[in-house]
């Protein structure tokens, strides 16, 4: 997800007693300790580790696009599950090259996703604005299991979309997320405002899914 712009527009309509019910629910931010692993997972292709690979640990990838066909393709696939591996030396260079790409200068972001740079796993990198010091953080397998009813509206754009932003107006105010770190712990979390958009933007691309499909026009 892009940056520039992405702040400002703050447009979130309050609603204490919807988010309040999910909390109470959801008992947020328990975290468990084991792993619990997906079903279907799936190995990195031989493609794909040439991705990952075709360069050292700082440099960027490149950024699949919209106005490519090929890239398009893939960027409308779905993503698989990704078993998680301390010592696999492709999804640590993945997550390593991953975070290099959404902070370079030409692909600065709020949260890049595996398909993005031509990986079709479940792992996603999202800068965490609810959080001191607002830093990037990745997740493995994130998944939103629940959805606030309650909806807010910011201006979106994508490094995979060129030169179009816009308004979705889906986006849930407050999700609870479940997701892997790296270190194969398992954690359930509530994540509100508008880090929760980029955790819907994102977690979107493992499915496919782009922000333009939410616009009208
Ligand atoms: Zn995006």
């Amino acid at each position: 997800m892009k940056k520039s712009g992405l702040r400002n527009e703050l447009i979130v309509r309050i609603g204490i007693l919807v988010f309040v019910t999910i909390i109470v629910l959801s008992g947020c931010g328990t975290l468990r300790t084991a792993s619990k692993s997906q079903k279907s997972e799936a190995v990195f292709t031989a493609d794909e580790i040439s991705l990952i690979m075709s360069s050292d640990l700082t440099s960027p990838m490149r950024v699949f696009k919209t106005n490519s066909y090929s890239d398009s393709l893939l960027l409308r696939t779905k993503s698989s599950a990704i078993t998680i591996d301390t010592s696999d030396n492709n999804l640590n260079t993945l997550i390593k090259r991953m975070y290099i790409t959404v902070n370079d200068t030409a692909s600065a972001g709020v949260g890049i996703a595996a398909p993005q740079v031509g990986v079709l796993k479940s792992v996603i990198w999202v800068q965490r604005f609810d959080k001191p010091g607002e830093p990037f953080e990745v997740y493995l397998n994130p998944k939103i299991v629940q959805y606030s009813q309650l909806k807010q509206e910011r201006r979106e754009g994508c490094l995979s979309v060129p030169d179009r932003r816009g308004d979705p107006k889906s986006r849930s105010y407050a999700i609870l997320l479940e997701y892997n770190r790296a270190d194969m712990s398992f954690h359930r979390e509530m994540v509100e405002g508008f880090t929760a958009i980029i955790f819907q933007h994102e977690i979107d691309h493992l499915n496919g899914i782009l922000f333009t499909d939410y616009l009208k026009d």
